[in-house]
Formats: structure tokens, sequence, C-alpha cells
């Protein structure tokens, strides 16, 4: 028993079909130092799939297993956001199990796990430019499936998705995966305008991810 529900399982085994989905898996790009690709999404799948068993050092049997990256549900979830990434406890939270269930739950889902896979991976770099890629990857799987989302022009964040678009756009276009240093600055400020008053993160912050145990 691993103490999910019903609806958390349908969940998980729903993003992990998303993850692994061609338009997910077709995301490439490298900005800012941060690259994104379909194994970014994989070793995030696979940390979603794997049942651990976990024994304690002096412990004979094994206890109760887990996910390596577990899903919890959180009505309180700050209403500013849909999703967010805890990667001290390796937790992907939504606010309800119908994550999947609109476009703006799938793009938040795949900006989520690209933090997931910066932790996966125990990546050490900028916060913002983990940010800027997280929005990016929304945006170019917006381009993979053909779906060009109009972002609530009341949203805090409405500039940075329009210049997320915008990389997005050109991807799309050229195959040029490395994003341009000018529009990669471009997004990172926007985002640094948007976060810093927020969050109290700075340019210099760091999220120096700790890793995901197996
Ligand atoms: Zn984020």
């Amino acid at each position: 028993m691993n103490g999910e529900t019903a609806a958390v399982t349908a969940l998980r085994e729903g993003i992990i079909s998303l993850l692994e989905s061609p338009a997910v898996q077709a995301i490439s790009f490298q900005m800012g130092g941060v690259a994104v690709d379909g194994d970014s999404f994989q070793q995030v799948a696979l940390r979603m799939r794997f049942w651990q068993h976990v024994r304690q050092p002096g412990e004979t049997r094994d206890r109760p297993g887990r996910y390596p990256i577990r899903i919890r549900i959180n009505p309180h979830l700050d209403s500013r956001v849909l999703g967010a990434y805890n990667q001290h406890t390796n937790t992907l939270v939504f606010r309800n199990a119908n994550a999947l269930t609109t476009t703006d739950g799938r793009y938040t889902v795949i900006h989520e796990c690209v933090h997931a896979a910066s932790d996966a991976l125990r990546l050490r770099h900028l916060a913002f430019w983990d940010e800027a890629a997280a929005y990016l990857a929304e945006h170019v799987y917006q381009f993979n499936v053909n779906l060009i989302s109009i972002t609530d022009a009341s949203r805090p964040s409405v500039h940075i998705h329009r210049l997320a678009s915008n990389i997005a756009s050109s991807i799309s276009s050229t195959g040029n995966t490395t994003v341009e240093s000018g529009d990669a600055q471009r997004l990172f400020d926007e985002v640094a305008r948007v976060y810093r008053p927020v969050t109290g993160t700075t340019r210099t912050s760091r999220y120096d991810y700790d890793g995901i145990e197996f």
C-alpha cells in the first residue's frame, strides 16, 4: 500500500504518459547554460514510475515503498500558481488531481517537470535560468501540439509568456535549438522582474538541486 488515492495514481500515470508523448519528447533547447530535451523528461518519468522499497540500516525487512518523485494534492496551494515542485521532498504539488484535464494544467505539469528534471540531474544553476527554461518548455510544447494559448493579460507573468512564445516560435520555424543570447537575456530579465518581489529570489540566487535518490 503506497498511500496513493486512485485519483493520484491516475494523475501520476497520466503525467508519465504526457512526459513520454512525442510532443514532450520533441522539446529540445539550450538557453543560459540550461539544456532541456526528451531525456530530461524521461528522467522524471523514470522516477515517477520506479517503485522503491525502503530498508533502513539495521532493519531486516523492507518498509512499505514509495516513488522517488511523489505527487501531493494541496487544495490550499498559493492561488497564483496551478502547481509547484518541492525539490527538498521531491514532490510535485497540485491543487487537485485534475491537472491534466486543461491545457493550462498540462503546461504547468511540463513547467514543474523541468524543475524536477533539474533536480533529478542534480543541476546547480541560477534560479531565473531554471524558471526561464521551465516557461520556454511550456511554449515549445504548445508549438509541438499546435496549440497557441492566449495568456490572460492581467497575469503578472504575461510578458514572460509572450517572450517565451516568441522564442519557441523561432525554435519551431528555424530548428535552431540554441536560444540566441539577446532573446535569452530578455526572458531572464523579465523572469527576474516578476519573481524578485514575490519570492525574494535575486539575479544571483541559485537552485542547488540536491538530487532524487532511488
Ligand atoms: Zn517554475
